[in-house]
């Protein structure tokens, strides 16, 4: 397999405290890499870091592909094809699902005739179950905790990254939605080769993937890799001995 992502060595901070102590973290093409942790332990400060969206201190490396992206802005790391879908989705009033989709296309250099993008959308808001007219709605408002994370899904399919980090997705889906999610990001990793990064307490969204490694983060380092055998005995155990 060929390398997509190494980290290095990264910290992170706020002004007043560090909260990231030197994160190494390897993810191949076409791997599946699940991240799990107590709360608090440092997941999504970790997911943040690697799409760059926060205004927190960092240094060590992220190289994506041949380049270190480490000091490169969010919307550059977007067009290079990393994604990343939030455990709390904003609400945005005003912004129409599809609207958005379409400038984020764009803004990759990707043109599309509204017909082609039109009929894309409507194939994966089918495949999500999610309703026909949900892409002219303003993105997240009023939607349900659970067809935000689909939209987020969306999204994905519709911008199609070779990295994608996603934060808790499964957190507001019901047990029939966790799966279908599952089986539609398995599908879309099956057909562009995408590498994941899954933050999760949840292993339902996991069960149509095929898990290459598992990091534990504990207090903003890594505690443990392992292979998908440990997520069983985090299930039995707990953390306590992850
Ligand atoms: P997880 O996603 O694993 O539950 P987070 O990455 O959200 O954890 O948070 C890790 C720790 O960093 C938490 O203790 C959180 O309160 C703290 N933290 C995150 N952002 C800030 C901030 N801006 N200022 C101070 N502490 C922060
Ligand atoms: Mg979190």
């Amino acid at each position: 397999m060929s390398k997509l992502l190494i980290v290095k060595n990264l910290h992170a901070s706020t002004e007043s405290k560090e909260l990231l102590h030197g994160i190494d973290l390897r993810v191949d093409k076409g791997e599946t890499v699940v991240v799990v942790g107590q709360n608090g332990a440092g997941k999504s400060t970790l997911a943040r870091a690697l799409m760059g969206v926060s205004d927190y201190l960092y240094s060590g490396r992220i190289c994506f592909g041949e380049k270190d992206i480490l000091k490169e802005p969010c919307e550059e790391r977007a067009k290079m094809g990393i994604f990343l879908s939030y455990q709390d989705p904003v609400a945005i009033p005003g912004l129409p699902v599809s609207e958005m989709l379409r400038s984020a296309l764009e803004a990759r250099g990707i043109k599309k005739r509204l017909r082609d993008f039109k009929l894309e959308l409507s194939q994966n808001l089918e495949k999500l179950k999610l309703n026909p007219f949900a892409g002219e709605r303003e993105l997240n408002v009023d939607f349900s905790g659970g067809e935000k994370k689909k939209l987020e899904i969306l999204q994905m399919l519709i911008l199609r990254p070779k990295l994608v980090i996603l934060d808790e997705i499964d957190s507001g889906l019901d047990i029939d939605a966790a799966r279908l999610a599952s089986s539609v990001i398995h599908e879309y990793q099956k057909e562009t080769n995408c590498s994941l990064i899954i933050v999760t307490h949840n292993m339902r969204i996991l069960s149509s993937l095929n898990v290459d490694r598992v990091y534990v983060l504990r207090d903003g380092e890594v505690s443990c890799v392992g292979d998908v055998g440990m997520l069983e005995d985090i299930r039995k155990h707990g953390f306590k001995n992850a």
